[in-house]
């Protein structure tokens, strides 16, 4: 057995390890070819771009939409080097950066669908994503199936029609954890001609979407990239040329492109991703462990554990973890002293989104929407996100609120 089998703290943050030099050294200034340069780019903000006369502004105008300048529309040099370093991260060619991780969401399912289409959505998919579909995509004639995130290959062939043309995934899913088949995903989508697309958000780093038969992944780099809770910012990555010419049409013709500080600060975030996430990952099964062994708690929803639907995915596919996870309390809780216990904590701040430095909490119970009758989760719950505080203060925050939350029980 190898030490990272053994050693469940080693195995959620072994992945973060093996990308860590990737991550120092990739898209960074060739300091070789010149006298002399910065560690870090320039962030050059522009709309246009002078030319010395007309005859090199014509040949601009010839010049493919990647080409590093051509306008500011097409992207900057900087927004071209974080989509190389993205496009490496995630084993693809090809990289568009686009305004924000649902931009990411919208801006593929655009490119690659049209009226008459169908469309095969997770029912445990991003709100937002969701909230897509069921009215633009549907405004513009393309009908959304949900299908439950762990269904068999069987169902799958039953859902899929000729007109299918997208089998979306996001693994694991939104609050509830579900951790995907995306190798069986990808190749029934396959065998039908449709395309397999991921929100590979919570497993950048840690899930390599090529290797698992994705076409198009798709990140908001707002989390753990960019990091520090200060930019919104997405990309969509692909492997396959020919998606790369509809993928970029269309991010082109959205008008599709991130400001240069933007990019600038998730290059920046990058730079020491490996550690962060290492690290977070590390004080999160840390934290899920205590949680998971409360009375007041039902389930921990981490993919390292067997509990989590889809674990036995996760231990095949994936290289490690994140810092997110969720928390189901025990039925018999209200929801109330859950709300109570909340709002005494003190470590974990309360807001939307997650992947920054710091540690954050969210009721996800009145949240969730799903479309497949039974819901997933009997108690109420919530998310956590485990920053890089010490972990032992978080644990003793967490061991305060559940104070609360028994007393408030009781009372
Ligand atoms: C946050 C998130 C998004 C959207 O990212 P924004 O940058 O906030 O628009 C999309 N997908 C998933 C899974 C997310 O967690």
């Amino acid at each position: 057995m190898s030490e990272e089998q053994a050693d469940p703290s080693a195995r959620v943050s072994g992945g973060w390890k093996r990308l860590a030099s990737t991550l120092v050294q990739g898209g960074r200034p060739d300091a070789a070819s010149a006298d002399g340069v910065f560690v870090n780019s320039p962030v050059s903000r522009g709309s246009t771009v002078l030319f010395p006369d007309l005859a090199s502004m014509r040949e601009n105008g010839t010049r493919s939409h990647d080409h590093e300048l051509v306008y500011g529309a097409m992207g900057t040099p900087i927004q071209h080097q974080l989509e190389r370093l993205i496009a490496q991260i995630e084993g693809g060619t090809h990289c568009q950066v686009v305004s924000s991780g649902l931009a990411a969401c919208t801006t593929p399912l655009l490119a690659f669908l049209a009226a008459g289409d169908h469309l095969l959505l997770p029912d445990a998919v991003y709100s937002p994503t969701r909230r897509f579909a069921d009215t633009m995509l549907r405004r513009l004639g393309i009908e959304t199936t949900y299908y439950p995130p762990l269904l068999d290959e069987t169902a799958l062939r039953d859902l899929i029609r000729p007109e299918t043309r997208i089998v979306f995934a996001e693994s694991p899913g939104s609050h509830t954890f579900e951790v995907q088949d995306v190798p069986m995903l990808s190749r029934v989508a396959h065998e039908h001609g449709a395309k397999l697309m991921l929100d590979n958000t919570w497993g950048i780093g840690v899930f390599q979407p090529f290797d698992h038969g994705v076409d198009v992944s798709i990140q908001a780099l707002t989390k753990y990239p960019a990091g520090h809770s200060d930019a919104i910012i997405g990309s969509v990555t692909v492997a396959d040329e020919a998606d790369w010419r509809v993928l970029r049409d269309a991010a082109i013709q959205l008008g599709q492109v991130a400001g240069p500080d933007d990019c600038w600060l998730t290059l920046r975030g990058l730079r020491t991703m490996a550690v962060r996430l290492g690290h977070q990952a590390k004080s999160a099964l840390r934290i899920a462990e205590w949680l998971r062994g409360r009375p007041e708690v039902a389930r921990v929803l981490h993919p390292a554990f067997d509990e989590c639907p889809g674990h036995e995915f996760w231990l095949r596919d994936f290289s490690g973890a994140s810092g997110l996870f969720g928390v189901e309390l025990q039925p018999e809780m209200p929801v109330s002293a859950m709300h109570d216990m909340i709002d005494a904590l003190a470590m974990f701040g309360l807001g939307a989104s997650w992947g920054g430095y710091e540690s954050l909490v969210l009721p996800t119970t009145g949240g969730i929407r799903r479309n497949i009758p039974g819901g997933l989760l009997q108690g109420p719950a919530f998310r956590l996100h485990i920053g890089l505080e010490d972990v032992d203060e978080l644990i003793a925050d967490l061991d305060g609120g559940l104070a609360v939350l028994r007393a408030s029980w009781a009372g």
